[in-house]
């Protein structure tokens, strides 16, 4: 199914999952697709790793799985620099005939060795993907991305980018939700009318919460700092101020009205599980 026809019925709910690397099977990830997939999510988005984990293989496995095996819509990631056009099409007719319908257009971060070839920006690789027929989504930052001078060139390039064909957004992390309300509104503004996913991705540790954030530029506001202050170096203690936090910003958007939540899940079948049942406690989802 594709998300431009999820998202024109019904605000969505969806995880994200990456494929596997390091020790972890194509079996276990799909394990974790299963096991996220009782919470009756609307997707599951696969990441695309076009660097040193280079796990980029395995994005339209798992997605055939999750779209064959589990019988939910996958979406799957794809970055472009270092890619060429013929790159990019052997990616689609993989996808194509693993039965998915859905691509996140990205451009990836730079790296030695992956310059641009045919590709530049995210809104290069929209139109070549939508002439191919995909349902095509892109990423959007509430704070700006990380790269960018000021946040009026962001909405700028974020325009030209749903100009080129996107159907629908899924933002960075973030955690503060006036950052993303006040997003919403200067999108309004500016006439992008498609529909905003907020990602939304609960914290687990202070290590990994400050690994995350020096890596997209999100902002810590003080609240997140003082319930880990107070969480200590307790490590279950962390965990939990991170899903307490992340199941009150979930909460606080459900009762905004947006247009779908998408929880960075981690492969953490857990965090799915919490984070769907606090959606079901303030009726944005079915029991
Ligand atoms: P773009 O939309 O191309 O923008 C990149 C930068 O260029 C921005 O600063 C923008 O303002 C600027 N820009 C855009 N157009 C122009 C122009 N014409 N002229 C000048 N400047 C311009 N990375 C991965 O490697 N794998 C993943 O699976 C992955 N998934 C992601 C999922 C989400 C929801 C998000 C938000 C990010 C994800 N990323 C992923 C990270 C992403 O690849 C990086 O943030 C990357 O740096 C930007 O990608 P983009 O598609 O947003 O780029």
């Amino acid at each position: 199914m594709r998300i431009s026809d999820i998202l024109a019925q019904r605000q969505s709910f969806s995880y994200e999952i990456f494929p596997p690397k390091g020790d972890m099977s194509v079996e276990q990830a799909e394990q974790v697709a299963t096991e996220l997939c009782r919470n009756s999510p609307d997707w599951i988005s696969v990441t695309f790793s076009a660097g040193g984990s280079g796990n980029s293989e395995r994005t339209a496995d798992i997605g055939r799985r999750i779209e064959r095996g589990v019988g939910t819509p996958a979406l799957a990631h794809l970055t472009c620099l270092g890619s060429s056009r013929a790159d990019v099409d052997a990616y689609v007719r993989r996808l194509q005939s693993a039965g998915i319908e859905n691509v996140l257009a990205l451009r990836g971060d730079p790296a030695p060795g992956r310059e641009a070839i045919d590709f530049s920006y995210a809104s290069d690789l929209v139109p070549h993907l939508k002439d191919a027929g995909m349902c095509v989504g892109g990423a959007c930052y509430p704070e700006g991305h990380v790269e960018c001078e000021s946040l009026d060139a962001d909405l700028e390039h974020l325009k030209a980018k749903v100009d080129a064909g996107v159907d629908f957004l899924v933002t960075q992390l973030f955690f503060d939700n006036e950052d993303f309300y006040r997003f919403r509104e200067r999108c309004a503004r500016k006439r992008i009318k498609v529909p905003i996913v907020c990602g939304i991705m609960p914290f687990t540790s202070k290590k990994q919460l400050q690994r995350m954030t020096f890596n997209c530029g999100a902002s810590i506001p003080a609240r997140v700092v003082k319930r880990l202050v107070a969480a200590g170096d307790d490590e279950k203690a962390q965990f939990e101020a991170g899903m307490t936090y992340a199941c009150e910003q979930i909460v606080d958007l459900a009762r905004n009205g947006v247009d779908g939540i998408h929880i960075y899940s981690m492969n953490r079948p857990e965090i799915g599980r919490i984070t769907h049942d606090a959606l079901v406690g303030c009726g944005y989802l079915p029991a």
